[in-house]
């Protein structure tokens, strides 16, 4: 690594890594240290590209091709497959499709189907499809390319004055282009800029960000970073210190006291702005967040909204901010605050779309805010699942520091409306939007899973996650929880956007252990689950215990009263608890809890599970009636599910096969025993075929899905089919 320094930006560039790899595979390095700093491109922002002289599959002749980072995907954490490569060529001969046109230039129509022409220049039948800001990449006469979204060339791109500004910081080596809706006619002036004016190394694009060339790689990287280096040299001279924003109106709320503020406020908040669909929610406070919040300033740079085109996508063109004091104001006048604030952004966001919209456009979209800021308490984000809502909050934090150094040396301005509506309602945008795949079943939803540490719980959990709920797994034992939740989150991916404060910075499942039998418990649990996505929609708790009686086919006292806590009270504390978040949201939601056929079998030797299961039955409908019409309530009644389980130890499922007179071998593993004993009882059933882990979890998630919308108050029994067990 060379020994240049930076203060504002990290040098990574690492020959001795660099050398190694081929020329692609350098421009994937490049971009992935690039997007690794957030002080050089938001998650998702930006792109880069090297122009490579290559073989052609077809004659083995040189030709040269664009590699360019293709749409979708963070150049944090680009491969090779991100990068979109077309014959320059061919690229090139496009123009004189363009010129061709009877009306074109920026936001014509020629421009838009230009987009669908770059396929036909696809290198190698690379599938990854161009993205719009391919010929930003393509014009410029240099072999590489870095287009930025730096917080400090963006600061300069939103300030009023930002030409003379860029004279002002960078001399005459870097240009300046005003605001222009990228495209094929914004590459067309980029490219004629950098021809016509050599000594250029770079350009700032109003409102927009940074690009920036070289014809060597690694000078490209280092050119990206100088010029950032640069600007932010020249705005910390500039900070204005505890002046900024205005200087303080407010103070922070301590954070044991935020807290607390939150978990009363969030489910309220979520049921608000969920009206049209659900929201998940993320909690980001930082000081530069809590300076902004609590800033003189701080309403009249919100109204402005946020400038990036590339950030406001995700933040809406501007967040709700409410001023709310407090240190004089409580929790009520919060709430009417907010109340009235969301339907004042709602109706205007309604006059945007009036007064900007176009005969062809898209209807209009959800109008609640994506983003909230609280005085005293921080930005709340929203989004259609936790990256989402995540991304949302790190492009909001990104906008504070843009308008902090925006308003250090000049005057923070916004893109005009008309043009955040023409990228807001691109049709472009609106056909990305239209080739996502339809929502999962239990997309947008928050499911906890009590149990979910082993066997049947973790099962489930791993159910509703493959239906694209957050999960939220609980357990007596809080390291089991854990794991499931990692492995869930390895699974699924922790999704992009760097944002989120203690437990809300998660990903798209979180482990807790938790004692249902122990109310404190129970509420400490579910405030976290609070914090971290903001609410929750769906409980299934299949935590149950089995004590095993004694050869006379009895248990303790209290062995009878552990029964009772953890199959009875603990799925009533459960439903008690979050009912009131259920009912701060009015947002409909499911409960399932786990009895068991032995609720409906008489017979010897387990009289206090049995018993407990028969009144964990009537839990079920006494609850269904007290939570309707808000929440479903079922009960799902398994019979001898021994694979994976954790009430059937080895020694258990041993003296179960010596009791059948089945034979085994004691060296066979648990699991080949289990196997024996389950096909055994499936022997009993009407089925004939041993119940599986897999078995309950289906049941369990069609309970909570949509799919049995009108059933409640109802026991399914998943039992391979056992009459004496017939419900009457
Ligand atoms: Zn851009």
């Amino acid at each position: 690594m060379t020994n240049k320094t930076y203060k504002h930006v990290t040098y990574s560039w690492d020959d001795t890594v660099a050398d190694q790899l081929d020329p692609v595979e350098r421009l994937r390095y490049r971009s992935n240290i690039l997007g690794d700093d957030q002080r050089i491109t938001n998650t998702g922002g930006g792109n880069t590209s090297s122009k490579v002289m290559m073989s052609d599959p077809l004659t083995g002749e040189k030709v040269d091709v664009l590699w360019v980072k293709g749409s979708g995907g963070d150049l944090r954490t680009s491969t090779r497959a991100n990068f979109a490569s077309l014959y320059m060529d061919k690229f090139f001969s496009l123009q004189a499709i363009y010129d061709a046109a009877e009306v074109k230039g920026v936001k014509t129509e020629i421009e838009d189907r230009m987009v669908g022409m770059y396929p036909h220049c696809t290198f190698n039948l690379n599938p990854r499809a161009s993205s719009i800001d391919t010929p930003l990449h393509g014009f410029i006469p240099y072999r590489h390319v870095d287009h930025m979204h730096p917080i400090s060339a963006i600061a300069i791109a939103a300030s009023k004055d930002q030409e003379r500004l860029t004279q002002e910081v960078y001399g005459g080596e870097v240009g300046w282009v005003g605001w222009q809706r990228p495209g094929y006619d914004l590459g067309l002036v980029m490219g004629k800029m950098a021809r016509e004016n050599p000594q250029l190394k770079g350009l700032i694009m109003g409102q927009h960000g940074l690009i920036n060339w070289a014809d060597d790689d690694k000078a490209c990287y280092e050119l990206t970073l100088e010029l950032i280096e640069k600007t932010a040299v020249y705005i910390t001279a500039h900070d204005k210190g505890a002046a900024t924003f205005g200087g303080a109106k407010y103070q922070a709320l301590p954070e044991a006291e935020r807290e607390t503020l939150l978990v009363a406020l969030l489910p309220k908040l979520r049921g608000k702005v969920s009206q049209q669909s659900r929201f998940i929610g993320t909690v980001h406070v930082t000081d530069s967040v809590l300076e902004f919040v609590n800033s003189h300033d701080a309403a009249r740079l919100a109204e402005i909204g946020t400038s990036c085109p590339d950030h406001f996508l995700r933040t809406k063109i501007k967040p709700l901010y409410v001023d709310w004091n407090p240190q004089s104001e409580d929790m009520a006048a919060l709430l009417a605050k907010l109340e009235a604030g969301l339907a004042a952004y709602r109706a205007d966001y309604a006059a945007y779309y009036e007064a900007c919209k176009h005969p062809d456009s898209p209807a209009m979209r959800d109008p609640n805010p994506t983003v909230i800021l609280i005085p005293g308490v921080g930005l709340i984000a929203w989004g259609k699942n936790k990256s989402e809502s995540r991304v949302t909050a790190e492009f909001y934090a990104l906008a504070i520091e843009v308008m902090r150094a925006s308003e250090a040396i000049s005057q923070y301005q916004g893109l005009p409306r008309q043009e955040a509506f023409d990228i807001e309602y691109w049709l472009l945008e609106e056909a990305k939007l239209k080739r996502m795949p339809p929502e999962q079943e239990l997309a947008r939803n928050v499911v906890i899973v009590v149990g979910a540490g082993s066997g049947i719980g973790r099962a489930t959990a791993e159910r509703v996650a493959k239906e694209g709920a957050h999960v939220v797994c609980v357990d007596v034992n809080g390291a089991a929880a854990g794991e499931t939740a990692v492995s869930l989150t390895n699974k699924y991916g922790m999704g992009i956007g760097v944002a989120g404060t203690g437990i809300s910075a998660c990903g798209p499942a979180i482990g807790l252990g938790c004692d249902i039998t122990n109310r404190e418990s129970v509420q400490a649990m579910l405030n976290q689950v609070v914090l971290a996505y903001g609410g929750i929609d769906n409980i299934i708790v299949t935590a149950g215990v089995f004590v095993p009686p004694s050869k006379e086919g009895k248990v303790t006292d209290g062995q009878w009263d552990l029964t009772f806590a953890v199959n009875v009270k603990g799925g009533y504390i459960i439903a008690d608890e979050a009912r009131k978040i259920w009912e701060a949201q009015k947002l409909s939601g499911t409960l399932v809890l786990t009895t068991s056929v032995n609720a409906a079998v008489a017979k010897k030797g387990s009289v206090a599970y049995d018993t407990s299961k028969a009144a964990a039955n009537h839990l079920v409908r006494e609850l269904a009636i007290e939570l309707a019409p808000l929440v479903r309530v079922n009960g799902l009644a398994p019979a001898t599910v021994v694979e994976g389980s954790s009430m059937f130890p080895r020694d258990r499922v041993i003296s179960s096969l010596v009791k059948y007179e089945i034979a085994f071998d004691e060296g066979e593993d648990t699991e080949a025993l289990r196997e024996k004993l389950a096909n055994f009882y499936a022997q009993r059933t009407l089925t004939k075929a041993p119940i599986t882990l897999a078995d309950q979890a289906e049941a369990a998630f069609l309970l909570t899905s949509r799919k049995l919308s009108k059933t409640t108050g109802q026991i399914l029994s998943v039992d391979g089919g056992l009459h004496e067990a017939f419900l009457r």
